[in-house]
């Protein structure tokens, strides 16, 4: 019999060996030490005696890594990434697991499965199991309804009355949250959520991003200084959006290549682009549908993400799939050099699916029936789609899409973007800098400044400079931090460019190009036509049809 542990968590797409964090195991049956010989890192072999009975498994786990794919346990809490605690016993995957859990004094263990009377957890098969992250803590539990399927709210933030505290300062927080669940429900137009319930988790740090989506829950972290600034309750409202929508896409209505998921190897999933860029578009739109944030408001997100990503050199070198099938080693692994050499499937995939919501409007339809439709014949049924499905799904709504939607997945070359927005009365407006493009940016370090970013093709890196040296001085001038740099800045002449490199002084000759596009703002357009500024009303009321 095989034991072994998993690799990776689904929805984070990265080989993580938990079984670094595993200690001393053993398998014992009938009091009697069994042999275990390691076939893998993660792979055991064990020899039981098939009728002698049971057998115990005991090993420890280090619980030290906060995250919302690792274990982390300390005075205050505990929380466990079952992936990277749960080994699976060869041929019982698709049996019934058992959770239980011993606690201490006045701690609960908050766990999104159905709980037996002796206060243990079932879960259906090994997959399940993987698919619920525990919660554990003296902590405060919260719950409201959305179309009668019970959800459940917990807050941890380090000290105790994280969650006091958040309720006291976002009054109208459970409220709002229903509201968007009631948001995603309608887009996919059910009544009610796929799960039988449902729990959110949030690690309220005091930094900190990111979510984890589950089949019947959602471990969400978030800044409480960011949630202090201005936009920062919406766009936490719109990690929640994003992370509630995953029920849908991506957990139940899942590329082929996910079903079923292989936790020792990583697949390679070429529509990744539609799992996280689709739910990236609506996340920001699914607020504005529930009343809790503005239009304004939206093309401000909106704006930030097309901003960023034309200003992506390596949406011209990664394509969409591309993106998608290297997620493993490129999106996950991102360096200095990765802005210049890949685009991210969540960046591209959004501005795509704002393409494709666009596109389908010309032809009387829109992305949402899209979806809809995705999940009555695939998602409900959680039988996995393929890019060539995905195809089909678009191209039933506009034929046109049959050559259009490949090329945007497999080449390099921009959707027409500008022409989309312009459609809906909008404007892609460039903002020029005011300082000469030297082509690299400086981060401070206690010696000095230290080369962050160079762009690719730019004129620092043709002067030969290379991230990693550190920054001295331009023209003569001293510089010790990053703001100093602008000024000195000219496109006349060539200039001197300091720098250490492994503690050796060189001078580089610099040639700074004109100022370049710092930004993009998304602005309506002035001279939008009446039909334009109609066509964008229902563009930004999701379910509204769109003719
Ligand atoms: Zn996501």
């Amino acid at each position: 019999m095989r034991l072994r542990l998993p690799g990776w968590t689904p929805g984070s797409y990265l080989m993580r060996d938990y079984v670094r964090h595993l200690e001393e195991l053993t398998v014992e049956q009938q009091g009697r030490l069994l042999p275990c010989r390691r076939l893998e890192p993660a792979c055991w072999l064990v020899e039981p005696d098939p009728q002698a009975g049971e057998l115990l498994i005991r090993y420890r786990v280090m619980a030290t890594e906060l995250s919302v794919r690792t274990c982390h346990l300390d005075g205050d809490h505990g929380f466990l990434a079952l992936a990277a605690v749960v080994l699976e016993v060869e041929g019982e995957r698709w049996a019934e697991h058992r959770l239980s859990c011993s606690l201490p004094p006045r701690w609960q263990a908050f766990v999104p499965l159905p709980q037996q009377s002796d206060g243990s957890w079932i879960a259906t098969t090994f997959d399940e199991l993987v698919d619920s992250p525990v919660e554990l803590g003296p902590h405060r539990e919260h719950g409201f309804a959305v179309g009668g399927v019970a959800h459940r709210w917990v807050t941890w933030g380090g000290a105790a009355g994280a969650g006091d505290w958040l309720l006291q300062h976002f009054p109208s927080l459970l409220d709002d949250v229903a509201q968007v669940c009631h948001a995603c429900c309608r887009l996919m137009a059910v009544e009610a959520p796929p799960c039988n319930g449902y729990l959110f988790v949030l690690h309220l740090l005091d930094e900190g991003y990111g979510g984890l989506e589950h089949n019947h829950s959602t471990v969400l972290v978030y800044g409480r200084r960011a949630l202090e600034k201005p936009n920062g309750y919406r766009k936490f409202l719109q990690l929640v959006a994003h992370e509630y929508l995953h029920q849908w896409n991506v957990r139940r209505l899942r590329p082929a290549e996910l079903c079923p998921i292989d936790y020792h190897q990583p697949p390679v999933v070429p529509s990744l682009w539609f799992a996280e860029g689709i739910t990236s578009y609506v996340d920001q739109l699914l607020p504005l549908s529930a009343g809790l944030s503005t239009p304004d408001q939206l093309l401000e997100d909106l704006g930030e993400d097309l901003s960023r990503f034309l200003l992506t050199p390596g949406r011209s070198v990664q394509s969409l799939a591309a993106s998608s099938e290297e997620a493993w080693v490129k999106l996950y692994r991102a360096d200095a050099y990765a802005a210049d050499s890949q685009v991210s499937y969540y960046l591209k995939g959004a501005v795509v699916a704002l393409c494709l919501d666009l596109h389908l409007r010309r032809h009387g339809t829109a992305l949402a029936p899209v979806l809809q439709r995705l999940w009555l014949e695939l998602g409900q049924w959680q039988r996995g789609y393929t890019e060539q499905a995905l195809i089909a799904a678009f191209t039933a709504s506009a034929p046109d899409l049959e050559g259009l939607l490949p090329s945007w997945l497999h080449q390099v070359d921009d959707p027409d973007l500008h022409g989309y927005l312009q459609e809906v009365g909008l404007l892609l407006q460039p903002i020029v800098a005011t300082i000469p493009w030297a082509g690299f940016t400086c981060r401070p370090e206690a010696s000095g400044l230290t080369a962050q970013r160079v762009w690719r093709g730019g004129p620092a890196e043709t002067a030969g400079l290379m991230v990693g040296d550190e920054v001295l001085a331009i023209d003569g001038q001293r510089v010790r931090q990053s703001d100093q740099i602008g000024p000195l800045l000219r496109t006349d002449a060539a200039q001197e460019l300091l720098i250490s490199r492994r503690s050796e002084l060189r001078s580089l000759p610099l040639r700074c190009a004109a100022p370049r596009v710092e930004r993009y703002q998304l602005t309506r357009d002035p001279q939008a036509s009446r039909q334009a500024l109609e066509r964008q009303r229902r563009w930004l009321r999701l379910w509204e049809a769109p003719w």
